[in-house]
């Protein structure tokens, strides 16, 4: 993390907890306090946290020019839930849902509604079912992409990875096998290929 990111002061949308950015990419993004996950999060197959997409909204700020921020109603998987006040509406009550766009599922749905052969898109949704521990959607979309382009590692990576979680270990280490033979020194393939066999 940048040294002037780290020292950035975020205050818990939720229990008013004080932190740093800093301090927080030590707890996995966690509140200290109360434990909300605080930021929007991109997170390899094995957890760990790639990239923060954004942070949660706190009490006070506006979203799309029009709803103003109450509290926090929840945070689970990468979606948000806030109370918010209508402005346009009287202050009119309302939940709304956050999810970061980049991570929106549904667009890349539509995106292979409208070009099936659309790679890109499916390997992004598989990618995006992983996260959700949606195996079975995530493995669909996998061998998709991979029918188009069997030497794909990338891809070939996290269906092994999505085989291996869901007690398919046998397919998990074929596809590890053949990454092998494609990038003898694959050193992800192999650790896996340890775990899954
Ligand atoms: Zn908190």
């Amino acid at each position: 993390m940048h040294a002037a990111i780290a020292t950035e002061a975020y205050t818990c949308p939720k229990c008013g907890e004080r932190s740093t950015k800093g301090q927080l990419s030590q707890t996995g993004f966690h509140c200290p306090r109360c434990t909300l996950e605080l930021a929007h999060l991109d997170l390899a197959p094995n957890g760990t946290v790639r990239q923060v997409h954004g942070w949660l909204l706190g009490p006070g700020d506006l979203v799309q020019g029009r709803y103003r921020v109450t509290s926090v109603l929840g945070k689970g998987g990468f979606a948000a839930t806030y109370l918010v006040t209508d402005e346009r509406l009287q202050g009119k009550r309302r939940a709304l849902k956050e999810l970061p766009r980049d991570l929106y599922e549904a667009d890349f749905s539509k995106a292979l509604d409208l070009d099936p052969k659309f790679l890109d898109a499916r390997r992004n949704r598989g990618t995006e079912f992983l996260r959700q521990k949606r195996y079975e959607s995530a493995i669909d979309d996998f061998s998709a992409v991979l029918a188009a382009d069997g030497d794909d590692t990338g891809t070939l990576y996290k269906r092994a990875y999505a085989y291996c979680t869901s007690g398919k270990g046998t397919l998990g280490a074929k596809d590890l096998r053949a990454i092998l033979g494609i990038e003898p020194k694959n050193d992800d393939a192999k650790a896996l290929l340890r775990e899954c066999a």
